[in-house]
């Protein structure tokens, strides 16, 4: 029943002696007084001299030194922006917004003037911008327009520990920019001590350690492996708050569903707590942050708890190196987290649950030891630790889908991926294959090089599928509906269900439903909120989150600004039949035939698929024979989300290489004829680059 039973630990008290001094410290010292309190201060000039020295510098720090708030404020300081502006990525979208919105109040400037941050769709810099937060995904975007870069004078490629998919694809281009631009600096750094490849990747370039200043930090295990980690978290957490000494508890869950469980659970527990005490209770404050949460939301995470209160934060592995929370001692670590996987055998990208490595669970304890003596409690086994867990995470590049990376490398005219500056190359199998789905999608030639249709859809910000869909909007005189829904897709959802009002809520949605396409109900959404003038009130009255309406607006006209430079006229259809060929004709490989009730399998490899009980064509009943999906979720089932359904014909017209219809037609069957000639010469190329990779793999 999520019982979690703690080995006893004789040291288990030596956090009651924790430091308050330090935990008051940020309530009381300003802004610039914190500032010099971090342990990057101490070494500043050592760290500007090393830079003014050399082009690539590595440096590594405890999370919580100040790298990523400092570092680009002393190059400021040290007169970089005079000439250029200081860039620094970020693999997550919300430590981008958070820590330039930190910066931007330590520079006292307001957000978006000399300090700015850039994620898709939105950008916060301005003409005075010289200190600029992004992504690392738009800064890779940006060598599109300028391959050298020439608006910056340093970029800072912050967190290279996490490895993320872009961070490994810029390594390499910047390796090229270094060696073209003398004038260029790049810093790269890392929470972890393995820098050493890092430095290696440069041509053996230094490595800058910023001393830490951590505190011990008391790991408990749980003597049972735990069955239900969100009902043990809660229950740990409500241990601390009832027993333990002031400070602040972070949880690690893997991500929003389990969050908002949990924080709905505690609230709960809290609830009875009080009403069954005549003793007094301590406040609890109980904050959620994952990366889709609304960023004044996300903000709360900082504020200063009331006096006597506690803090309570859940997060996703978010807070592991990318945020840091001041006055955290206890930690709680489920052990888990989510990650997105590609399995090239069934083609696709998957969210998945996984256990995270040791590396990642010694962050995750670490942040109980920032302010003082701290108490992390692991709620899975020391042996699990030892024997199941990886000692560190697989690269990104080494385990998702690559088709936005390689149509990214072939407009940079990067003939041979297989030679590509990779750190860790990718297995080749990836590359392979998402050549092998751009192909398919109709963006790559028969000799791999960008087709027409690959080089527009190079030019927008979004997965290759959803490109092609757009664009093929365009083709069949529905663009206008297909952006809308392309834009709907981009942010997160809009459907409003809270927890005490589940069936009213669901009753609200299903007024919107269109039967055969949950696409078409966004779009349906959409068009009434428009013809309800956009209202915020309207939103609310129909269980709509107005912010992700707003939102989805917003990067609806950022994709006309695009389709406008592509002189792509808008066009209109009231035939939705034309809405769902266009969906077809770009999610045709994650398409599926129905097995029974509510039950598909993937027509390409058979792997069975749920409707989920949200779909309108669940709540309608509305069961086709062929339905294409915008992804699979992995749960307790595998569940398609966003489902359309389609007619069988428009899969073999518009995924031909995957479908095959019985006709009769002559004309149809040398269309098919020469259609499998061309997936011969294709899968030739592609054992061509295998055999030359083989053979340098021989030299
Ligand atoms: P590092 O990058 O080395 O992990 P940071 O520069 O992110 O370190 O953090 C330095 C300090 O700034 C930490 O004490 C952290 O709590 C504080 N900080 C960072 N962002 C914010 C924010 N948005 N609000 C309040 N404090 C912040
Ligand atoms: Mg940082």
């Amino acid at each position: 029943d999520g019982e979690v039973d703690f080995k006893e630990d004789a040291k288990f008290a030596q956090h009651l002696k924790k430091d308050e001094a330090v935990s008051e410290f940020a309530k009381t010292k300003t802004l610039s007084q914190q500032r010099q309190y971090l342990p990057i201060y101490s070494v500043r000039d050592d760290l500007l001299q090393v830079i003014r020295e050399n082009q690539v510098v590595i440096v590594v720090g405890e999370t919580g030194s100040g790298k990523t708030t400092q570092l680009t404020q002393y190059l400021h300081e040290d007169g970089y922006t005079s000439n250029g502006i200081v860039g620094c990525t970020q693999p997550r979208r919300v430590a981008a917004m958070s820590v330039a919105k930190r910066v931007s109040e330590e520079m006292e400037t307001d957000l978006g003037d000399k300090v700015g941050y850039a994620i898709r769709f939105e950008d916060v810099t301005g003409p005075n911008t010289v200190i600029k937060y992004m992504t690392d995904g738009v800064l890779l975007r940006e060598t599109l327009k300028d391959a050298e870069l020439e608006k910056y004078r340093v970029v800072v490629m912050d967190e290279a520990h996490e490895r993320s998919l872009n961070t490994d694809v810029l390594f390499g281009i910047l390796r090229k920019v270094v060696a073209q631009r003398r004038d260029f600096k790049l810093i790269v750094t890392s929470a972890t001590l393995n820098a050493e490849k890092f430095s290696q990747f440069f041509g053996s370039v230094p490595i800058f350690h910023i001393p830490g200043r951590t505190f011990p930090v008391n790991t408990l295990y749980s003597k049972t492996p735990c069955e239900d980690y969100v009902e043990g978290a809660v229950k740990q957490a409500m241990t601390i708050h009832i027993t333990s000494p002031p400070g602040d508890i972070l949880i690690f869950m893997t991500g929003q569903d389990e969050i908002e469980a949990a924080c709905y659970a505690l609230a709960e527990r809290m609830e009875q707590l009080i009403s069954s005490t005549q003793k007094a209770v301590a406040k609890l404050l109980i904050l959620p942050i994952y990366s889709q949460l609304p960023a004044d939301l996300q903000a709360k995470i900082f504020q200063k708890a009331e006096d006597g209160a506690r803090k309570c934060i859940v997060a996703t592995n978010i807070a592991e190196t990318s945020l840091t929370v001041d006055g955290i001692f206890y930690v709680i670590d489920t052990g888990y987290g989510k990650m997105k996987v590609y399995n090239p055998r069934m083609g696709m990208d998957a969210l998945q649950v996984f256990p995270v490595s040791r590396a990642a669970a010694d962050q995750r304890a670490g942040r109980a030891g920032r302010t003082g003596p701290g108490t992390c409690y692991r709620l899975y086994t020391e042996s699990a630790y030892l024997n199941e867990m990886l000692h560190s995470p697989v690269p990104e590049i080494q385990r998702t889908n690559l088709g936005n990376v390689v149509l990214l490398l072939k407009s940079l005219k990067i003939e041979n991926l297989l030679d590509f500056d990779f750190m860790d190359p990718p297995p080749q199998e990836n590359i392979l294959n998402s050549m092998y789905q751009l192909w398919v999608l109709g963006a790559l030639n028969n000799v791999g090089g960008l087709t027409d249709l690959g080089w527009k859809m190079v030019e927008f910000p979004l997965d290759p599928p959803l490109a092609k869909m757009l664009l093929m909007g365009a083709k069949l005189h529905c663009l206008d509906e297909v952006l809308t829904i392309v834009s709907m897709l981009s942010v997160p959802t809009v459907f409003f269900r809270p927890k005490d009002r589940e069936e009213e809520s669901d009753s609200a949605r299903e007024k919107f439903f269109v039967p055969e396409s949950d696409h078409l109900t966004l779009l349906n959404v959409y068009q009434q909120w428009k013809s309800n003038d956009y209202r915020g009130d309207w939103c609310n009255d129909h269980f709509l989150q107005v912010k992700a309406l707003r939102k989805a607006r917003e990067v609806r006209s950022q994709l006309m600004d695009i389709l406008k430079q592509l002189k792509i006229t808008l066009t209109s259809s009231a035939d939705w039949d034309m809405v769902r060929q266009a969906i077809c004709s770009a999610y045709f490989h994650n398409s599926a035939k129905q097995k029974g009730i509510g039950e598909y399998v993937n027509t390409r490899n058979g792997i069975p698929c749920h409707l989920h009980p949200s779909s309108a064509l669940y709540g309608l009943g509305y069961t086709p024979e062929y339905v294409v999906y915008h992804e699979l979720l992995l749960t307790t089932k595998e569940y398609m989300q966003c489902v359309t359904a389609v007619e069988p014909h428009w899969l073999a017209e518009l995924g031909p290489m995957f479908f095959s219809v019985k006709e009769s037609d002559t004309s149809l069957l040398e269309h098919k004829k020469k259609q499998k000639e061309e997936k011969t010469a294709m899968e030739e190329e592609m054992e061509n680059l295998r055999k030359e990779q083989a053979e340098t793999e021989i030299k």
